[in-house]
């Protein structure tokens, strides 16, 4: 097996906002244990980025920041995905000096009333967070970390993505959109109202999505795209030619301290291993990889479009 270079590292499942695609909500409420946090590290070394990310609040954890500094203190590089409500003068300053490669803060829409329908939080507070993280970097003559947002994509919001867009641009940010649809997955779908289903791109929806964010990649300045932890992660990808890239060398630690291959994952019965357990959570990686190499989408993989490109590749070379 390739070694694990990078993990997504879920910190909590708690969070103050309310967002109705969020799988949190309705996941155990908690924080992942520090103990387990620096047996993952310890079990990993050759890590060489960690994405602070999960279904919950990053900057909620109360030794969030012990964590960016323990990465750091290997030699990891550390990016941030934060919905932006807590970015007060201090937590900046902190996160400011915590060296971290790339921040991005989540929203669908730059639309008070859409946000807060969305998210149920305040986009007033969100703005002047990213207002005041990007004036202070400046401020302090630092290039890093990028600053981007990160935007999942519902149907009604296809065209809330122009908007956006002027936000990233007013604020002369540099990291970049992460755009993303409503997640089909089960894991994630099999929890929507169906209010929230009905959200799910369909047919023209798609064309429309693609189409914007092609253009979107083109018109936004972005700076060193090396930053971006999945944009690393899947660095030259071909499914033609590789397996996944989380089960090639990602994993994914979750706030309860178990490993899956990735963020999908989300039954207990898709646990590779406890945080300590390399040899554990590497046999579950080849099983899947072996799996997904006889033309097969594991269980744990079903609707997921990097296992289905795999598999058919697979099947067009075999044929
Ligand atoms: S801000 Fe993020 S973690 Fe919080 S509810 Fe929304 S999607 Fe979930
Ligand atoms: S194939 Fe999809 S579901 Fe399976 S580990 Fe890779 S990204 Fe996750």
């Amino acid at each position: 097996m390739a070694d694990v270079t990078h993990a997504q590292i879920e910190p909590t499942t708690r969070c103050n906002f309310a967002c109705g695609f969020c799988a949190g909500r309705s996941m155990r409420q908690g924080d992942l244990a520090w103990e387990a946090f620096v047996a993952f590290l310890d079990a990993h070394p050759g890590l060489l980025h960690v994405e602070l990310q999960g279904e919950g609040e990053p900057l909620l954890h109360p030794r969030f920041f012990d964590m960016a500094a323990e990465c750091r203190a290997r030699g990891i590089a550390v990016g941030l995905i934060t919905n932006g409500s807590l970015l007060d003068e201090e937590r900046i300053e902190r996160l400011l000096v915590a060296g971290l490669a790339s921040i991005h803060i989540s929203m669908e829409s730059a639309d008070p009333d859409q946000f807060r329908r969305i998210r149920g939080g305040k986009f007033a507070k969100v703005r002047q967070g990213i207002a005041r993280l990007a004036a202070r970097r400046r401020a302090r003559g630092q290039t890093q970390p990028v600053i981007g947002l990160a935007v999942t994509v519902l149907r009604e919001t296809i065209g809330a993505l122009q908007g956006i867009c002027d936000l990233y641009m007013a604020e002369r940010l540099d990291g970049g959109l992460l755009v993303q649809p409503l997640q089909t997955m089960a894991s994630y779908a099999d929890r929507y109202d169906p209010a929230m289903t009905a959200q799910l791109l369909a047919g023209e929806d798609w064309r429309r999505f693609l189409a914007l964010r092609a253009a979107l990649g083109q018109a936004l300045p972005v700076r060193r795209t090396e930053d971006y932890f999945y944009h690393a992660l899947y660095a030259g990808f071909d499914p033609a030619r590789a397996t996944c890239p989380w089960l090639d060398h990602g994993a994914y630690l979750n706030a309860t301290g178990t490993v899956t291959g990735c963020c999908f994952m989300k039954e207990e019965t898709d646990a590779f291993a406890a945080a300590a357990d390399r040899a554990g959570g590497d046999a579950r990686r080849a099983a899947l990889v072996g799996t997904l190499d006889r033309g097969i989408v594991p269980a744990a993989c079903r609707g997921c479009s990097t296992a289905a490109a795999i598999v058919a590749a697979r099947t067009v070379s075999a044929a």
